[in-house]
């Protein structure tokens, strides 16, 4: 026993409990595999040591997999928001004008992120429920003067939206050849294939809390030569999340700040794990679990809120049917079944409730949730 161990004899009484296990199936953050949360009670060591920078060189590596990239992979203290802000402070100049195509609440709060960085901020906008029509894309594009940048979420967490990027950044290339194409993928990288340079994306980011399997607490971004470049004479303030400073201090093996240790053990872990069930079988069950959900709600009777030529393999929106008190429902799921949906956002409050189905997921998790949904909407 350590002396710190011996001066703490009666810790253990006054410790908070932990919360009871529940079938979590919120869009993020998601469950976590056992192995991933032993590897949260590892023992701390030197962020700035060897065996630090083997674990940064594992899971660089293993994003890079998944991000089907070459580009430097940066980590950053930080949710999937910190994306956002990354993007806007390394790439731009206040007055720069860039278009932000959204199709729901993530999109729209990507486009506040840039006016707070006082962009000249164009939105192009799609009925919620739907994904984003590349011709409609193109022909607006066409009227905005001086484009540097198109701002796109991939998936919408919102609406249980995936928007199809490959026509989408085709036409952005086509249109506006020297804007830079900058997608939000929080809620789908890791889950739906998303081959970051044979679609030509410039900066693409996520957060370990969706896909990953991974607890909170951890922004993934990628970013290639172009808005490397663009970063040089970009001159909106950055500092914790300066892209330039990250990519040397990484090169060398070590993270510009105190690593989230814990976080890092964990998301290494899960990597593994993923790798090893392979990219292919990952997007695969992700499809399968789209699916399973998509059919069981609709045998159901549910009506989902998504059109079908978009709808997301990794969250589902279901719109409440008329009377259905959604925030009532959802309590009552919880604490008599422990199964734990999300309700809207934004305007989709009360409308919509959200079940998640990424990351750490199987059709078996999913059918004992909508078992319980099933069960209660009858009773
Ligand atoms: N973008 C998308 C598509 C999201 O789903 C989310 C969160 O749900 C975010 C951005 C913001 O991420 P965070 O809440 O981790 O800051």
């Amino acid at each position: 026993m350590t002396t710190s161990e011996q001066a703490q004899p009666n810790f253990a009484l006054t410790l908070p409990q932990a919360p009871a296990a529940t079938n979590f199936r919120l869009p993020g953050p998601t469950p976590i595999p056992p192995q991933v949360a032993a590897a949260g009670a590892w023992p701390m060591i030197n962020h700035r040591s060897p065996e630090f920078a083997a674990i940064i060189s594992r899971v660089t590596g293993n994003l890079q997999y998944f991000f089907q990239t070459s580009n430097t992979i940066l980590l950053f203290p930080g949710s999937g928001s910190s994306g956002w802000e990354a993007t806007v402070a390394n790439c731009f100049s206040p007055g720069d004008t860039v278009a932000v195509v959204s199709i729901g609440n993530f999109g729209d709060r990507f486009a506040l992120v840039a006016k707070a960085f006082n962009l000249d901020v164009h939105k192009i906008d799609f009925e919620w429920g739907q994904g984003a029509d590349a011709a409609v894309v193109a022909e607006k594009l066409k009227m905005i003067p001086n484009v540097r940048g198109v701002f796109v979420t991939h998936n919408e967490t919102s609406t249980g939206v995936t928007n199809i990027l490959a026509p989408l950044t085709q036409v952005i290339r086509q249109v506006v050849p020297d804007a830079l194409i900058a997608v939000d993928a929080v809620s789908s990288l890791g889950c739906v294939d998303t081959p970051m340079d044979a679609l030509d994306i410039d900066v693409l980011f996520t957060g370990s809390q969706k896909g990953w399997m991974t607890p909170p607490g951890l922004m993934m971004i990628s970013a290639n030569e172009r808005a490397f470049e663009a970063m040089k004479t970009a001159k909106n303030p950055r500092f914790i999340f300066d892209l330039q400073t990250a990519r040397g201090t990484f090169a060398k093996g070590n993270p510009p700040y105190t690593a989230p240790i814990s976080l890092w053990y964990q998301l290494d872990v899960a990597l593994t794990m993923m790798r090893a069930e392979g990219r292919d079988a990952v997007f695969a069950r992700h499809i399968e679990l789209g699916n399973y959900t998509r059919q069981r709600l609709q045998s159901m009777g549910l009506k989902l809120f998504a059109d079908p030529a978009y709808a997301s393999n990794t969250v589902t929106a279901v719109l409440a049917s008329d009377g259905t008190d959604v925030k009532a429902l959802l309590k009552t799921l919880k604490l008599e079944d422990t199964v734990v949906f999300a309700g809207g956002q934004g305007k989709l409050e009360g409308k919509v409730f959200r079940i998640g189905h990424m990351g750490y997921a199987h059709v078996e998790d999913i059918a004992e949730a909508l078992d319980a949904l099933e069960r209660r909407l009858q009773a």
